[in-house]
């Protein structure tokens, strides 16, 4: 690693202090959260949970985190989430309360033995986020390997309840993104090299041509200057993807980045959370402001989480 810097507590706390921003105003409507725009950590809303209660996006990156501080293993990576499903590991507050229509579907095949690599949806119809907010983590443990590699890890974990390929390119243009955010702290830079980077890998592997060309409008470059009637932030993985590399490149801090995802409306924490994690990269754990921090469930879990990785990936 480059420096002493946490990024595991980058992006642990980057996901879940987004993840929480958004769940009191998850579903809520672009232009009802403009009436009352979020500007600080509230509770209650859509779940009546209290203020720092972070959902599945978090448990599932916390499920991913905490195998992988022992190894990457798919099989234990997948019955982790059926333990967070069924036996509320890693939940905020013991209760899980939000869960996605694939990610359900998929566990319950993972249960009923399906292997994890095709427990997930294949159709194009099962494009949701639910792969894309939870893969973050995995950016420790393919750093370092090469970009083929790279890929085929990403897919088969995207797979495990997302397993068509736009979620798969989804989620490697995002851990790509982060990937060099480790060693780059311009953002602009990083998105131009990704662009470059990605186009000319997607180009050379069998994925049609439609797949990738749903892709222009980052790969293009121009992302950031779109105005926000251009910016969609539902559940769909390609406007989650895209709403998060607009939020991190349209302002110039943690939280400015995350209240902007959330007060996008609709699927907020969500979109809070994939715009936290590249956020916490962007600019470390220490400028996300201390009272989020402190007021998030499970401080003293994530914390200790986070050197469990540091213990496993920074040997080198
Ligand atoms: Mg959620």
């Amino acid at each position: 690693m480059t420096n002493k810097r946490s990024y595991y507590k980058d992006v642990l706390f980057g996901v879940a202090v987004g993840d929480a921003l958004g769940v009191p105003v998850e579903f809520k409507t672009r232009s009802v959260i403009a009436q009352n725009p979020v500007t600080d950590m509230i509770g209650f809303g859509t779940y009546g949970q209290p203020p720092g209660t972070w959902s599945d996006d978090s448990s599932l990156t916390f499920c991913l985190a905490d195998v992988l501080a022992d190894g990457y293993d798919l099989q234990k990576i997948a019955n982790s989430f059926a333990e967070w499903l069924y036996d509320e590991q890693w939940t905020a507050r013991g209760e899980v309360f939000d869960v996605g229509i694939a990610t359900r579907a998929a566990i319950e095949r993972i249960v009923h033995k399906v292997r994890p690599d095709l427990a997930g949806g294949f159709d194009e119809s099962s494009n949701g986020n639910g792969s894309l907010m939870r893969i973050l983590p995995l950016l420790f443990y393919i750093k370092d390997k090469p970009v083929k590699e790279r890929f085929a890890i990403v897919k088969e974990v995207s797979s495990i309840t997302h397993g068509h390929v736009r979620s798969v390119i989804a989620c490697f243009y995002y851990l790509e993104f982060a990937l060099k955010l480790l060693t780059n702290n311009d953002a602009i830079v990083v998105y131009r090299e990704v662009n470059m980077e990605v186009a000319s890998f997607l180009k050379g592997t069998t994925i049609i041509h439609d797949e990738i060309a749903l892709f222009d409008r980052l790969l293009e470059g121009n992302i950031h200057e779109l105005p926000v009637n251009k910016i969609q932030s539902g559940g769909y993985v390609l406007n989650t993807l895209e709403a998060a590399i607009w939020c991190l490149l349209t302002t110039t801090n943690y939280s400015e980045a995350v209240l902007k995802a959330v007060n996008l409306g609709f699927d907020t924490d969500t979109t809070a959370a994939v715009t936290g994690g590249l956020a916490g990269l962007l600019y470390g754990f220490e400028r996300i402001p201390e009272h989020w921090v402190l007021i998030l469930a499970r401080k003293k879990d994530i914390d200790d989480l986070a050197k469990r990785l540091a213990d496993k990936y920074e040997r080198d």
